[in-house]
């Protein structure tokens, strides 16, 4: 069935699939490695690109082209490339965007291993990361050197929920004929399109909000070009971090779900948001749906709504964080998001333990921040767990 005209829920349940034989209603697993060629004419063909045809898993699969098509779909963009993770669809954007003697610029609050890689890795070949505010839209301007090649922000962005405007950076990339990448995976397409705001790359851990089940791992790219698509699509390939067609069938599975689990998470986080601002315990709260946030107005125009996630500090600072990780009962204590469960995480403690204090606040995250990630549970019970905890906390 053609989606492409029709609403966001009708794409999540039926774009990208594909009639088999059978008339098969959910897309089957195609767990093979390799592909039969009928003759030696019809591998020519695939392998010339002409039939379209499928060669090998790793170049492509059914079951991974449907999700790919159909994330496509959902980010209005041209075609969507999955890999094994998150990380590797940062790393394959960076392979594929990159080279010796270019620049980056990435949001500082980026996600720490899409840093780390740059900073770590690419740097041995010799590629420049800056990493600046991107909140601030002169900072990014600023920035901007002769060699830069990609504006790369997150948005909102993790754990401080800072928001970027996607607009104003795509004007930037325009001016300075930059690449503008988004990782949009705090949002979904359900909340932010960044490819409706000029941004050229959309990508996202699928772990998180497009699966929500916190069953597996995963990651994907769309673009809005197709010559980016072909580049970005070649180092996915022979980098070989492709997904796997068991976590495409797991993915397919969860992204038809996602708007309603969208809606009930914020629905319960604009309670929680509300609670939480007024409770004397804590000291404060970054949530993009609460006015106390600086960008709420932002957040309302590139933004459906203001999603699941928020930050917030205690008066009792960092031992106050612990407490309050160890007298949680239904909020589990794991990092990760975006599930049908609410999840807590103290990144002082956790995450960005090894992280200088220096760097921890340039990212801004001080030593009292939580980060909350608001599931589909009830709405009481999430906050007479948090009540009971802060309580002790
Ligand atoms: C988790 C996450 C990633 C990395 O994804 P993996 O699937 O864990 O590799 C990248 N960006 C953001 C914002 C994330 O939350």
């Amino acid at each position: 069935m053609k989606t492409t005209d029709k609403g966001f829920n009708t794409k999540l349940i039926h774009a990208g699939a594909f009639e088999d034989e059978y008339g098969s209603v959910s897309v089957p697993i195609y767990q093979t490695s390799t592909f039969k060629f009928k003759n030696a004419q019809e591998g020519a063909d695939c392998f010339s690109g002409k039939s379209g045809g499928f060669i090998y898993t790793r170049i492509g699969n059914p079951t991974i082209r449907a999700f790919e098509k159909k994330i496509a779909e959902l980010e209005n963009g041209y075609e969507g490339i999955a890999t094994s993770s998150g990380m590797g669809a940062i790393t394959s954007v960076y392979m594929a965007l990159l080279g010796a003697g270019s620049h980056i610029i990435s949001s500082e609050a980026v996600y720490g291993p899409a840093r780390g890689v740059l900073e770590q890795d690419f740097s041995r070949f010799n590629v420049e990361a800056s990493f600046v505010n991107t909140s601030d839209i002169e900072k990014v301007r600023a920035s901007v050197k002769p060699n830069t090649k990609v504006l790369y922000i997150e948005t909102p962005a993790n754990p401080t929920m800072d928001i970027t405007d996607i607009a104003a950076c795509s004007r930037i990339a325009r001016e300075c004929n930059l690449i503008l990448v988004v990782d949009n995976t705090f949002s979904s397409p359900y909340l932010q399109k960044p490819l409706d705001f000029g941004a050229d790359v959309v990508l996202h851990s699928v772990t998180k909000f497009i699966n929500g089940h916190a069953d597996i791992v995963g990651g994907v790219i769309v673009t809005k070009d197709p010559g980016i698509y072909k580049r970005i699509r070649h180092s996915m390939v022979y980098m070989g971090c492709n997904m796997d067609p068991t976590q495409a069938f797991m993915v397919l599975r969860g992204v038809k779900t996602l708007a309603i689990r969208i809606e009930r998470a914020q629905e319960n986080a604009i309670k929680v948001a509300f609670y939480l601002q007024s409770h004397p315990k804590v000291a404060w709260i970054k949530y993009p749906g609460l006015e106390s946030h600086p960008q709420s107005q932002l957040a309302k125009t590139q933004m459906k709504g203001p999603g699941s996630m928020m930050s917030f500090g205690l008066t009792g600072g960092f031992n106050a964080g612990k407490r309050l990780m160890d007298n949680v009962h239904l909020a589990t204590l794991a990092v990760s998001l975006g599930g049908v469960e609410t999840l807590i995480q103290h990144p002082a403690s956790m995450t960005h333990a090894a992280v200088s204090k220096e760097s921890k606040l340039a990212a801004g995250i001080s030593d009292d921040l939580v980060r909350f990630s608001v599931g589909i549970e009830d709405a009481e019970d999430i906050i007479s767990d948090l009540r009971d905890a802060l309580e002790n906390a």
